[in-house]
């Protein structure tokens, strides 16, 4: 088999796993963070974009990243995986001229969003996230592979909302109840106008409904139109993850149909539900109606958020 770009990152990544800092903290091996297969994808190229007003992201494997990085702060929005993590960090650092990092948030716990933890904590004053975070890491990591290293917990966390100035920005959190988990938050950077939704949004792909750790569809449809209302018109919403070949970042208009796609998916359940539909039979609908463009594979189907809606409309 031919060895591609992406193969070669990923051998030539391996490297920053035992790299001195690594070692520094104990990490051990390239961590296989919990998570189902299609939340671990290769690592594409690193690629760092400028947002808006010193906010910016970060992409090469699993959730998106987000960064702050101005006169009085830098700050981080979660954390990828170790080898990822680490290539963040260091273009952070050229980036912030050395300066230390003030802040991480993880915007849930999922491992692709929480996986490099211990590579930025290493250098990092604080990591802040909800306060149903700490307990859902340490379910995963009861049920992890042996060799698995301990997760790396917040060391404050919040319940509902959380806000500090950094530099000349004002960064908010807020929890606004269960959605793709029970412990998801969203970080708004308030002056510049740039919220990072962690995976409460997806563009363009079938998201995964994480049940166990608490998510309900029916409040993530009432976030994303809260949201919507809330911040002003001209915000740029950064999605935890976008179907292949499209950005990250999007605007009231994506959200909004994220929503309807919610909508969608549940107006066809509950019609299931009341025609006596299994939930078998549910799952296996080949496409929803006005969203047929949205990227499957993997985890993550249509099946398999039809067969999450089925059983939390049938919860009762
Ligand atoms: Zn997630």
């Amino acid at each position: 088999m031919k060895i591609d770009r992406r193969q070669f990152i990923a051998a030539s990544s391996a490297a920053f796993a035992i790299s001195p800092l690594a070692r520094a903290i104990g990490a051990q091996a390239p961590a296989a963070p919990a998570a189902p297969a299609a939340q671990t994808p290769p690592p594409a190229a690193p690629k760092f974009e400028d947002v808006r007003r010193n906010v910016g992201l970060f992409t090469m494997r699993g959730g998106t990243i987000g960064w702050l990085v101005n006169r009085g702060a830098v700050l981080v929005v979660d954390t990828q995986f170790p080898d990822s993590a680490k290539v963040c960090l260091d273009g952070l650092k050229q980036k912030a001229a050395n300066r230390q990092v003030d802040l991480i948030f993880n915007t849930h716990h999922h491992g692709d969003h929480t996986g490099g933890n211990a590579i930025f904590r290493a250098e990092a004053k604080r990591l802040i996230a909800q306060a149903r975070v700490p307990d859902l890491l340490r379910q995963v990591a009861a049920t992890a592979a042996a060799n698995t290293p301990a997760p790396t917990l917040p060391d404050a966390t919040f319940d509902q909302t959380w806000s500090q100035d950094f530099g000349d920005e004002k960064v908010t959190a807020r929890y606004d109840g269960p959605g793709h988990t029970g412990g998801d938050s969203m970080i708004h950077f308030e002056r510049a106008h740039v919220v990072h939704m962690g995976d409460l949004l997806f563009h363009e792909r079938h998201p995964r409904v994480d049940r166990p750790a608490g998510a309900s569809i029916q409040n993530w449809l009432k976030i994303l139109e809260r949201t919507t209302k809330d911040l002003p018109a001209d915000t740029i919403y950064i999605a935890g993850h976008a179907k292949e070949g499209l950005p990250v970042t999007v605007d009231r208009k994506a959200v909004l149909r994220f929503r309807d796609y919610f909508d969608a998916v549940l107006t066809l359940t509950r019609k299931g539900i009341a025609a006596g539909q299994t939930k078998d039979a549910l799952s296996a609908t080949a496409t929803l109606p006005g969203f047929e463009s949205y990227q499957g594979g993997g985890a993550l189907t249509l099946g398999g958020v039809l067969a999450a809606a089925f059983d939390e409309l049938s919860a009762r």
